[in-house]
């Protein structure tokens, strides 16, 4: 081989794979993020169908709600994801109108987060929990209970550690077992992860991507871990709120009944506001 027909060879190459990048991003251009900047596509080998077609889900009924997705269908289970490795997580929701998402970290516990279900199923408003694995292996009736009522469940890792102090094999553990409990509980792979204390790195984002997930930090943090008292999580969400924001609180991790509390104050209040409290599009379409 000549000096000059590797160049050659990996150009055409390189256009293939653009040119296919530009035809799945018109196939996905009803997905909402697919219009954020990125690089470097990567394609997620897809497991196997399970016995029975794709509607089988062991241990899950079926609900009205699953059976009717929410925005758009999404690809054939058997279609390969492409999601990219990003830079920097989203920090808040694209859209028009007073959009906004509410999301829960840290859980599941049954000591909180049903009170916080039953206050969003009194609204009919759909929201994030970014779940960690550890918690929902005593609790896999939540995430149940989460697929059945629309509500997005996202990857926050195993054990909630500091990432960034974590090798890429450690990561990549942390994430995977996680994605693994949630498909087994929620009936479906997360979509969406959130690097715990907020602190991402390049592996993260792309082991992340890897395992078909997109990067999701917030806009308006509650501080309600540091139990400041409802009215100040009430007023703190008031004072946040904007259209696209993306709202932090936990129902785990602590007492967490001030959080349980101030949802039942400024949800109906966010509403009275015209908000519209939803989970956002999935990434690809
Ligand atoms: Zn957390």
């Amino acid at each position: 081989m000549t000096k000059d027909q590797l160049p050659r060879g990996l150009l055409s190459r390189r256009r293939a794979l653009l040119a296919g990048a530009a035809a799945l991003g018109a196939a996905g251009s009803a997905g909402l993020f697919t219009t954020f900047a990125g690089d470097e596509p990567v394609r997620r080998a897809t497991p196997a169908p399970i016995a029975g077609g794709p509607q089988a889900r062991p241990g899950r009924k079926p609900s009205a709600y699953r059976l009717q997705p929410l925005m758009g269908y999404g690809p054939p289970k058997a279609a390969p994801r492409r999601t990219l490795v990003r830079r920097a997580p989203l920090l808040r929701v694209p859209g028009r109108g007073r959009t906004m998402v509410l999301t829960f970290d840290d859980g599941p516990d049954a000591r909180y987060t049903p009170y916080i279900l039953d206050t969003l199923r009194e609204y009919d408003v759909r929201a994030m929990f970014f779940v960690c694995g550890e918690m929902v292996a005593g609790n896999k009736d939540l995430l149940a209970r989460m697929a059945d009522e629309g509500h997005v469940v996202g990857n926050h890792t195993w054990s909630h550690p500091l990432l960034t102090r974590l090798g890429r094999g450690r990561i990549r553990r942390e994430m995977e077992r996680t994605c693994d409990i949630i498909e087994e509980s929620y009936g479906e792979r997360p979509s969406w992860f959130r690097a715990p204390y907020g602190a991402w790195n390049r592996a993260a984002f792309q082991i992340g991507a890897e395992l078909g997930m997109e990067p999701l930090a917030w806009t308006v943090d509650t501080l309600d871990w540091t139990s400041p008292g409802t009215r100040t999580i009430v007023e703190r969400v008031r004072h946040g709120a904007a259209p696209g924001v993306v709202v932090l609180s936990h129902d785990a991790g602590g007492d967490r009944s001030q959080s349980v509390r101030a949802l039942r104050t400024y949800l109906p209040r966010l509403l009275d506001a015209g908000y519209h409290l939803t989970v956002p599009e999935r990434h690809y379409a």
